[in-house]
């Protein structure tokens, strides 16, 4: 027989979690706004407040080695799903960045008691790589990957070991702080922090993968000279040869669905008013579900790029600054989520996303799925960042759907 949502019995607890949100958004390194950094001071009201909602859930509460706050709901050694994201912010936060995935696993285990299926809870130490300019040094703790970055130095030279230290925290015991055994999923809950759903008119979606990406600096040599003197003929402009680049940058990612190409930022030299650009370096940031389609589009780019120089007598130089490969997630969680979502006739958009998440790091260990609330006005990283009540409700009811579906199957 097919649930129905209902609304009376998740409606309250939606409203419960984004009260949660904004008493945790208090908690900050900045008076009168949201800044809270990996391992700040702020950090333990943060543990405190999450350590009683979760006791009172009925969850057993532990602060690991990497500083992740964790509930275990039901028998350490039966089949766990782990519910996830992460508690710290970029500066001058909103309310519900990675956070409401947190309460919304607390919400979901205060909802659904399946037999046999334990849920596990985590508030991660550090996802946005703000302090060390590394991210996700909180999930890497559950992967094993965290104990090759303990010697990151922040802006003052503080290392991550020291960090955990200074925090009361035993970089000894990391190992301890990795998944259990018997982790058979992994699922995350967060705000879509873009425009998509809003502009479907969706509550939620189904991710399917977070995207590939590739960072390269591009620089084009031409030759500076007189801008009064030297024809248009006879010049070398670095910077017309750029520019004509940037276009074919924003034309082929428009052509290409899926594609996302942006050149964020650019310097001509000798940036004089009357010169004309003898150097000028732009970036490029390319990324899309599929690692072979970023690829193509990297080739064609570059190759845009000499075209451009080459009809100028203007050299190009590129060089990839970052890669990082996309990660799909898993195909029968995420069938399970849509299924959940029908049941309670919930209509789902399938996105893939742009931006990192925790899922990234664990969805190559554990089977893992991820499912984006809309965020209004596509706002996030900033105050403004905000969620619907309703929409939260419909999140839950769908979490719980799906626990009770994993629980079954
Ligand atoms: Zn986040």
């Amino acid at each position: 027989m097919a649930s129905s949502l209902d609304e009376s019995v998740f409606a309250s607890s939606a409203v419960d979690v984004i009260s949660r949100c904004r008493t945790l958004a208090a908690y900050s390194e900045v008076a009168g706004e949201t800044t809270r950094l990996f391992l700040a001071p702020s950090v333990r009201k943060v543990h405190e407040a999450v350590t009683a909602w979760m006791a009172a859930a009925g969850m057993a509460v532990s602060v690991d080695a990497a500083g992740n706050i964790r509930g275990l709901f039901g028998a350490e050694d039966a089949p766990r799903l782990v519910i996830a994201s992460h508690l710290d912010t970029v500066p001058n936060a909103g309310a519900f960045d990675g956070i409401l995935g947190v309460m919304m696993g607390i919400a979901v285990v205060e909802h659904a008691a399946p037999s046999g299926l334990a849920i596990e809870v985590i508030g991660f130490s550090e996802e946005e790589g703000v302090r060390f300019r590394k991210p996700f040094l909180g999930s890497m703790a559950l992967v094993g990957e965290l104990e090759e970055h303990l010697g990151l130095a922040d802006a003052s030279g503080v290392t991550v070991r020291e960090a955990l230290i200074g925090f009361g925290l035993d970089p000894g015991r990391l190992a301890e702080a990795r998944m259990a055994a018997g982790t058979m999923g992994y699922l995350e809950f967060h705000i879509e922090q873009g425009p998509v759903l809003e502009s479907l008119d969706l509550p939620i979606a189904v991710v399917s993968a977070l995207v590939g990406q590739t960072r390269m600096e591009f620089r084009f040599t031409g030759h500076a000279n007189h801008a009064g003197t030297t024809p248009m003929h006879l010049r070398r402009d670095a910077l017309a040869a750029a520019a004509e680049w940037v276009v074919a940058v924003e034309r082929t990612a428009r052509e290409t669905e899926g594609l996302v190409a942006t050149v964020g930022k650019i310097a001509a030299l000798p940036g004089a008013v009357n010169v004309v650009p003898g150097v000028v370096t732009v970036s490029l940031d390319v990324r899309h579900a599929s690692d072979a389609v970023r690829a193509t589009a990297v080739v064609g780019l570059v190759a845009a790029a000499e075209a451009a120089g080459a009809s100028r007598g203007v050299t190009v130089e590129h060089a990839v600054t970052m890669e990082q490969k996309a990660v799909a997630l898993d195909d029968r969680l995420t069938d399970l989520l849509r299924v959940a979502a029908a049941r309670l006739g919930v209509e789902t958009a399938t996105l893939t996303s742009g931006a990192g998440h925790d899922a990234m790091v664990v969805a190559p260990h554990v089977a893992s799925a991820m499912l984006f609330l809309r965020s209004p006005g596509g706002i996030s990283h900033h105050p403004d960042e905000d969620v619907r009540v309703e929409d939260v409700e419909t999140g839950l009811a769908v979490g719980v759907e799906f626990v009770r579906g994993l629980a079954a199957s």
